[in-house]
């Protein structure tokens, strides 16, 4: 049930005048519906997480997301060093948005997942996680050394869409 409101460029009416006034064509805005599904306003937020991962071992830990959807548009990370795997879970279920090499484990090199912090990985269009979501993030290092791992997600909060599900539902 999606709240809709009268199209403020044709009145509800659908069509407007062309460019010349001397025609009507439908309107552009509501393509001639006459009314509009108003956006919720956006807001940037950030999401981040810094792992620092013992020597060729494992650390998780949760983003939770707060008490609005989240639309994700970037993921960003910096770490000591590149032979670091990565898996992602969106409330408890493998995260479709990373590759799946390691169909076992879900684990990828964290390379292929975030891009870095000079070269962003874009997620094009955005998507949504949903308010209140856990995502569980496990790094594994694999370089023999102590791993630092920053991890972000970058993107949007959805102002207004404070909802009442509860996460993995
Ligand atoms: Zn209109």
């Amino acid at each position: 049930m999606q709240r809709t409101m009268q199209c403020n460029i044709c009145q509800g009416h659908g069509a407007v005048r062309t460019p010349t006034g001397a025609l009507w064509q439908k309107c552009p805005i509501c393509e001639g519906a006459g009314q509009v599904t108003p956006e919720p306003a956006k807001e940037p937020v950030w999401y981040p997480l810094q792992l620092v991962v013992p020597l060729n071992a494992s650390l998780t830990s949760v983003i939770m997301i707060q008490n609005e959807d989240f639309d994700l548009e970037f993921l960003l990370a910096t770490y000591t060093n590149a032979a670091l795997l990565i898996t992602i879970l969106e409330g408890g279920k493998p995260w479709t948005k990373t590759p799946q090499l390691n169909t076992n484990q879900g684990t990828v090199p964290i390379s292929l997942v975030t891009g870095n912090g000079q070269y962003p990985f874009p997620i094009y269009p955005a998507y949504r996680i949903r308010a209140k979501e856990q995502i569980t993030i496990t790094a594994t290092d694999q370089s023999g050394a102590q791993n630092t791992l920053n991890f972000a997600m970058f993107g949007k909060v959805l102002k207004g869409t404070a909802t009442e599900r509860t996460p993995g539902t």
